[in-house]
C-alpha cells in the first residue's frame, strides 16, 4: 500500500531512472519523455555537467539562510540571467518554483504600487484561459474554473480577458486586426475596471497547458505592452513554461522585442534538476520598492546554493549544446510532422505552438470546430495508448470542453530528427 496521495489515484509505473529523453520504470520498460515531465526537462535527464556542478555544490554547502549569507552560486546565476533579458531588467529574485514566482511578481507590483504613491493600484488583469500556479495568490489570476471554483470565496478573483484563440472566434491570426482585435479587449477591461484601480497584466506570452500552446495574433503582444504603457499597468510576463529556450528563444518576448516590467521563470530555468524559480525585474521598478522599506517577502528555501549552482549549469549547458537554436529547428520539424498527422487523423482539429512548446487539439469537426463529448475523455486514452507505446506526453481537458482535448508535445531541447520520427511513429499508431 502507498502512503502518498497525488491529484488523482490513477497509477503511473514507478520511475527508475532517466537520461537524455528516455525515462525507464522498475521494470525496465523505457519511454520517450515526450512532454520533457510538464515542460520542464529542457536540457534533458542526467545531464553529466549539471550534475557535476551540482556535485561541487553540495560538498561545499547546500543551504545558506538568504538573510543570513549571500552565496557566489545566487551571484552567478542571477548575473547570467540578467544578461539574457532585455536591456535593464537586471534585478533578480529567486524562489522554489513557478507558483512562488507569480505570487513574488505580484507581491512586488503591489509593493511598487505603494512605494510611488499609488496605493489605489491592486487589481490584476490577466486571460482565460490561463494557468499561472495553483497557491491562492496565483489562482486567483488564473483563468481556469475546474481548478479555481472550488476555492473561492478563500481566494478574491481577478478580472480575467479572453485569451486570443483566434483559431475558435474563426479569425486570421496573420493578420494585425485579429491581434488589435484582442488587445481592444485588455484596454476595454482596464477602462471598465477603473484605470488607476489596475496594478498589472499577467500574461503567458505563449500560451501553455490551459490553452495547449496558444500562439499570439501577429501585433497582440506589442499592442498589450503598448496599452500597458499607455495606462500605467505593470506588464508581467509569465514565461514559467516558454522560458529557457523552450519557444526557439531563451525567452519568447524576443519573438516580439517586447520590454516588459518583470519576467517570471521557472520549469526550465532549473529544467528538473531542482526546484528553482525567479523573477527578473527593471531595475528602476526594484529600486523604488527598495527605497519604500524593502520587499517583504521570501521563502525559506529560496535562492539556496545548490539549486542556484544548478541552475547556473543549466544556463551554461543551453548555450554550449546550443539548445535555443535546437528547439528553433526541431520544433520547425516536429510541427510538419504534426501538421502531416493531422491530414491523415480528422479527430486532429488545430496543430499549433512555437519552436517546441507545440500541441494539437482533438475536435469533433475541423470546420465548425466542435469539441469531442467530453465523455470520451480522449485526451486521456491517447495518453494510456502512449504510455502503453512507451512515449510519455501531456493532456489537457477543460471541464467545459471549451478549449476541448489537448496534447502537448514538448520533448526535450535536445531531440534530434531520429527522436521525432520516434515520437510522431508513436503517435500515428495510437491515433490509429
Ligand atoms: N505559470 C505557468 C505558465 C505554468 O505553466 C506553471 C506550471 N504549469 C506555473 C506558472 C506554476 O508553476 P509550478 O507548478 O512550478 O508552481
Amino acid at each position: 500500500m502507498s502512503h502518498l496521495f497525488y491529484q488523482t489515484s490513477q497509477r503511473r509505473p514507478v520511475l527508475d531512472q532517466a537520461r537524455g529523453v528516455y525515462m525507464w520504470d522498475v521494470d525496465g520498460k523505457r519511454y520517450l519523455d515526450g512532454s520533457s515531465g510538464a515542460m520542464v526537462c529542457n536540457i534533458g535527464h542526467s545531464n553529466e555537467h549539471v550534475l557535476y556542478a551540482m556535485r561541487r555544490q553540495m560538498e561545499k554547502s547546500t543551504f545558506g539562510y538568504r538573510l543570513h549569507f549571500e552565496t557566489e552560486a545566487s551571484e552567478e546565476l542571477a548575473a547570467k540571467t540578467a544578461a539574457l533579458c532585455p536591456e535593464g531588467m537586471n534585478k533578480v529574485f529567486f524562489v522554489s518554483g513557478g507558483s512562488e514566482a507569480v505570487e513574488s511578481a505580484i507581491k512586488l507590483a503591489r509593493q511598487h504600487a505603494l512605494a510611488v504613491g499609488q496605493a489605489n493600484r491592486w487589481k490584476i488583469i490577466s486571460r482565460s484561459p490561463s494557468y499561472h500556479g495553483c497557491t491562492l495568490g496565483a489562482l486567483a489570476i488564473t483563468g481556469y474554473a475546474p481548478l479555481t471554483e472550488h476555492f473561492a470565496p478563500m481566494m478574491r478573483e481577478m478580472p480575467k480577458i479572453p485569451a486570443p484563440r483566434a483559431y475558435l472566434d474563426g479569425l486570421d491570426p496573420d493578420d494585425p486586426a485579429t491581434g488589435a482585435h484582442y488587445a481592444a479587449m485588455l484596454e476595454a477591461e482596464i477602462i471598465a475596471q477603473g484605470p488607476d484601480t489596475v496594478l498589472a497584466f499577467v500574461v503567458e506570452p505563449v500560451g501553455g497547458a490551459s490553452t495547449g500552446a496558444l500562439v499570439p495574433p501577429v501585433g497582440y503582444m506589442e499592442a498589450v505592452q503598448d496599452i500597458c504603457r499607455r495606462y500605467g499597468v505593470l506588464l508581467i510576463l509569465d514565461e514559467v513554461m516558454t522560458g529557457a529556450g523552450r519557444t526557439g528563444r531563451f525567452l519568447a518576448l524576443e519573438h516580439w522585442g517586447l520590454s516588459p516590467d518583470i519576467v517570471v521563470l521557472s520549469k526550465g530555468f532549473a529544467a528538473g534538476y531542482v526546484p528553482l524559480g525567479a523573477i527578473v525585474a527593471r531595475d528602476d521598478l526594484v529600486r523604488a520598492v527598495m527605497e519604500g522599506g524593502g520587499f517583504l517577502h521570501g521563502f525559506t528555501y529560496a535562492g539556496n546554493p545548490l539549486a542556484c549552482a544548478a541552475g547556473a549549469a543549466v544556463i551554461d549547458e543551453i548555450a554550449r549544446l546550443g539548445l535555443v537554436r535546437n528547439a528553433e529547428v526541431m520544433g520547425a520539424a516536429l510541427r510538419t510532422r504534426l501538421d502531416s498527422l493531422m491530414t491523415r487523423h480528422p479527430i486532429i482539429g488545430d496543430v499549433r505552438g512555437k519552436g517546441l512548446l507545440l500541441a494539437f487539439e482533438f475536435m469533433a469537426d475541423r470546420d465548425s470546430k466542435a469539441p469531442l463529448p467530453a465523455r470520451l475523455n480522449a485526451h486521456q486514452r491517447l495518453v494510456d495508448i502512449t504510455y502503453e507505446l512507451g512515449l510519455i506526453v501531456y493532456s489537457r481537458r477543460t471541464r467545459d470542453g471549451v478549449a476541448g482535448d489537448h496534447i502537448m508535445v514538448c520533448p526535450p531541447l535536445i531531440v534530434t530528427e531520429q527522436h521525432l520520427d520516434e515520437i510522431t511513429d508513436t503517435l500515428d499508431a495510437a491515433l490509429t
